[in-house]
C-alpha cells in the first residue's frame, strides 16, 4: 500500500490556523492594533470600511520593519517577540505566537508598508491568499501601515457567515475600546466609512474613559487604588446609581491586556452588593498589575482568558478595595437619572405641573397644514400624554381623525364582531372594566377576556411602528426648539446606525455631531420630555441584543419604542381608552402575544367559571 499521509502545504495550514485567529473583522482590528502597540507606536490610526468587510487598516508610527523582517512577518510562527519557551513566562508584549499576520494574509488581500526610523526608504509588500504578488522599495513615513482588504475573499462560507454591518461594527468598536483603554498614553483615531468616529488624544486614564464614553461619564467615576505585594489595582468603578442594564462598560486589564473573568467580575458584583437596582450591572475600568510569572495567558488563541496562580487572593483584594472606594467616596446620587431628561429638555409641552399655561403642542408656525393637530386635541380631556400613542396607527393613514374613529374599519373587524358579545344588551353601556390598573376585563360570547394592558398596548404600538417603518410615512411632531441631547461616541454610533429607521418612525435629526444630537421632530406618539429616556432605553436594548444572531434593527427599534411608550401597569384608563385598546389589540396581526412573545390576554370560558362555582 502506498503512503497516504502528506504534510499540508503552507497556505492550507495558514487558512486553517486563520480560522482560529480571525473570526471576524474585529479580530483583524485587534491583532493589528496590538502589533502597533508592540512596535512602540505613540500614535495609531484605525481605518474601517463597511464594518471591516471591505477594509481594515492600521497605521502606526512605531519602529517599523527591515526589508527581511517585512517579508518574514507573514510566515507562520515568525515573531520577534519571544525566542524561547522561557520567554513565555516573562511576556511584556501583546503578541507572541507569530500567527496573526500569516493567518490574515491567508484569507485576505494585504498591503504592507513599513519603514524604520534610520532608513531612507521603506518596503511595500502585496500579498493575497498567502501569495506574495509584489515587493518593492517605497517612500513612506516611519512606522507601519497594514491594510487588510476583502477579508475571507477565498472562503465564501466564512464571508457569508459574517453578521450585519451593525453587529460587526459593534465588535470592532469593542476591540478598539479595549486597546484604547489599556493605553491612554497612546493617541488613537478611528475612521469609519470616511468619518471620524473616535479621536482620543494622549491623556490620563480618567480622561481616556471620558473621551470614549462621553463627558457625562466624568461624574460617574469613583477611583480605586490599591497596592499590595501580589496585586496592584488602579482605575475606576462607576457609581451605583449610574449602573446600566447592559454589561457594556466592564473592563479588566491585566498587565495592560484586556481580559474577561467571570470570577473577578463576581468579586466586583459582591463589592456592590445591596447598592444596585435589580438587573443593573456595575461598570468598572480596572487595571490589575501582577507579576507576569504568576499568570498564564497562553490558553486561548484570542487571548482574552487568563489563568492566575492565586485567584482566591486576587478575588479578596479586589472585592475589598472596591468596597473601600465605594465607602470612602460619597456614593449618594449626584443627579437623578430620571430627571436627566428634563434637564436636557428646554421646553416640555407635556408638563402637568403648569396648569396655567396651555400650549398646543401641535402648533408649528412653520407648517401650514396642521394635520396631526386635530387628532390629539379631540381626546384631550380624557387622555394622558402616553395615551396619544394608541392612535399612532390611525394617524399614519393621514386622513382619519379621532372624532371619526368609530368609522375606522380594521381588516379584522368582521372577525372581532363574532368574538365580542355585541348582542348582550346589558353590556352595551360598559363593555370593559379596568382591574387593579393592570388588567382590562371584557366579555366575549364564550366567557371572560382578561387583557394585560401593558403588553396589549406594546403589541399595538409594535405593529404600528413596524408598519410605519415599512411604509415610511410616519407623522412627525415638529419641535419649536430642537432638543439637544448628549451621548457618548459609542451611543452616537448606534444612533447613526438606526438613524434611517428612526426617521421612518417620525424622528427628525437636525445634526448628529460629536457627542451632540439635535432633534427637531419626534413621532406624534412620543412626548418630548421622554425622548432622552426612550433613546437611552433603545441604545441599551441594542447593546443587549447585538450578541444575538437574529439582530434586526427595525424589529428591535419597534420593540424598544413600543416598550417605552406603552401604557404602564398602574395607569388608570377611561372606559373609552379601555375599549379602544381592546379594539386596537384585536385589529393586530398577532393579538395573542406581546412583541416579546408573552401572552397579552387570557380567556375564561363560561364552562370554566361554572366549574368554579360547584
Ligand atoms: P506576533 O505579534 O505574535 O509576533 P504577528 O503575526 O502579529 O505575530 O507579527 C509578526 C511579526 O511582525 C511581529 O513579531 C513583529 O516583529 C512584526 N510586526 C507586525 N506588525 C508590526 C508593526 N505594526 N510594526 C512593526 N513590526 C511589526
Ligand atoms: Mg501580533
Amino acid at each position: 500500500m502506498a503512503d497516504i499521509i502528506q504534510l499540508l502545504p503552507d497556505h492550507v495550514a495558514n487558512q486553517i490556523a486563520a480560522g482560529e485567529v480571525v473570526q471576524r473583522p474585529a479580530s483583524v482590528v485587534k491583532e493589528l492594533l496590538e502589533n502597533a502597540i508592540d512596535a512602540e507606536a505613540t500614535a495609531i490610526k484605525l481605518i474601517i470600511k463597511d464594518a471591516g468587510k471591505t477594509l481594515v487598516q492600521v497605521i502606526d508610527n512605531g519602529k517599523g520593519m527591515s526589508v527581511t523582517d517585512a517579508r518574514l512577518s507573514f510566515e507562520r510562527h515568525a515573531t520577534s517577540k519571544i525566542k524561547s519557551a522561557d520567554d513565555l513566562f516573562q511576556l511584556n508584549t501583546k503578541g507572541f505566537r507569530g500567527e496573526a499576520l500569516a493567518s490574515i494574509a491567508a484569507i485576505a488581500h494585504v498591503e504592507l508598508k513599513t519603514k524604520q526610523e534610520n532608513e531612507d526608504v521603506g518596503t511595500s509588500i502585496l500579498i493575497e491568499g498567502s501569495t506574495v504578488n509584489c515587493q518593492e522599495v517605497v517612500v513612506t513615513p516611519k512606522g507601519t501601515s497594514i491594510a487588510v482588504k476583502n477579508l475571507f475573499f477565498n472562503i465564501p462560507a466564512r464571508r457569508n457567515f459574517l453578521k450585519s454591518n451593525a453587529v460587526e461594527t459593534r465588535h470592532i468598536i469593542d476591540e478598539f475600546h479595549r486597546v484604547a483603554l489599556a493605553h491612554p498614553n497612546i493617541s488613537f483615531v478611528m475612521f469609519h466609512n470616511g468619518s471620524e468616529t473616535f479621536n482620543l488624544p494622549e491623556s490620563n486614564y480618567r480622561q481616556r474613559i471620558v473621551n470614549i464614553f462621553g463627558t457625562k461619564t466624568i461624574e460617574k467615576l469613583v477611583p480605586v487604588d490599591e497596592d499590595t505585594e501580589v496585586l496592584k489595582i488602579s482605575g475606576f468603578v462607576g457609581k451605583p446609581e449610574f449602573a446600566k442594564k447592559t454589561r457594556g462598560e466592564q473592563f479588566f486589564f491585566v498587565n495592560n491586556r484586556f481580559i474577561k473573568s467571570a470570577y473577578l467580575n463576581h468579586a466586583i458584583g459582591s463589592a456592590f452588593e445591596g447598592l444596585l437596582k435589580d438587573g443593573a450591572h456595575a461598570s468598572y475600568f480596572l487595571n490589575l498589575t501582577v507579576n507576569p510569572q504568576t499568570i498564564d495567558i497562553n490558553i486561548h488563541p484570542t487571548k482574552t482568558e487568563i489563568k492566575f496562580d492565586d485567584e482566591h487572593t486576587l478575588y479578596a483584594i479586589l472585592r475589598s478595595s472596591v468596597k473601600h472606594s465605594l465607602g470612602q467616596f460619597n456614593i449618594a446620587p449626584v443627579l437623578d437619572f430620571e430627571r436627566d431628561a428634563n434637564l436636557d429638555t428646554p421646553y416640555s409641552y407635556q408638563q402637568k405641573g403648569t396648569p396655567s399655561v396651555e400650549v398646543d403642542r401641535n402648533f408649528n408656525p412653520f407648517q401650514d397644514k396642521q394635520i396631526p393637530g386635530k387628532q390629539t386635541t379631540a381626546f384631550k380631556n380624557q387622555t394622558t400624554a402616553n395615551w396619544d400613542s394608541l392612535y399612532v396607527g390611525l394617524e399614519s393613514k393621514g386622513t382619519k381623525t379621532q372624532q371619526d374613529f368609530s368609522e375606522v374599519h380594521f381588516e379584522s373587524d368582521n372577525k372581532n364582531e363574532s368574538i365580542f358579545d355585541k348582542d348582550n344588551q346589558v353590556e352595551q353601556k360598559q363593555s370593559t372594566y379596568q382591574f387593579h390598573n393592570k388588567y382590562i376585563i371584557s366579555t366575549i360570547k364564550s366567557g371572560l377576556l382578561l387583557i394585560d394592558q401593558h403588553r396589549a398596548h406594546q403589541r399595538v404600538l409594535y405593529e404600528d411602528f413596524l408598519k410605519n417603518m415599512t411604509i415610511k410615512e410616519a407623522m412627525s411632531q415638529q419641535l419649536l426648539f430642537p432638543l439637544q441631547l448628549h451621548f457618548s461616541p459609542q451611543e452616537i454610533e448606534i444612533i447613526n446606525q438606526l438613524k434611517t429607521d428612526l426617521e421612518h418612525t417620525g424622528f427628525i435629526f437636525q445634526t448628529i455631531k460629536g457627542e451632540l444630537v439635535e432633534i427637531s421632530g419626534v413621532p406624534v406618539s412620543v412626548p418630548e420630555s421622554e425622548v432622552s429616556i426612550i433613546l437611552e432605553q433603545l441604545i441599551s436594548d441594542v447593546e443587549n441584543e447585538v450578541p444575538n444572531s437574529n439582530f434586526s434593527a427595525t424589529d428591535l427599534l419597534a420593540k424598544s419604542l413600543a416598550k417605552s411608550l406603552a401604557i404602564k401597569t398602574g395607569q388608570s384608563l377611561t372606559i373609552i381608552e379601555q375599549e379602544h385598546l381592546v379594539n386596537s389589540l384585536f385589529a393586530c396581526k398577532e393579538p395573542n402575544v406581546s412583541p416579546t412573545n408573552r401572552a397579552t390576554f387570557i380567556t375564561m370560558s363560561v364552562d370554566e367559571l361554572d366549574r368554579k362555582f360547584v
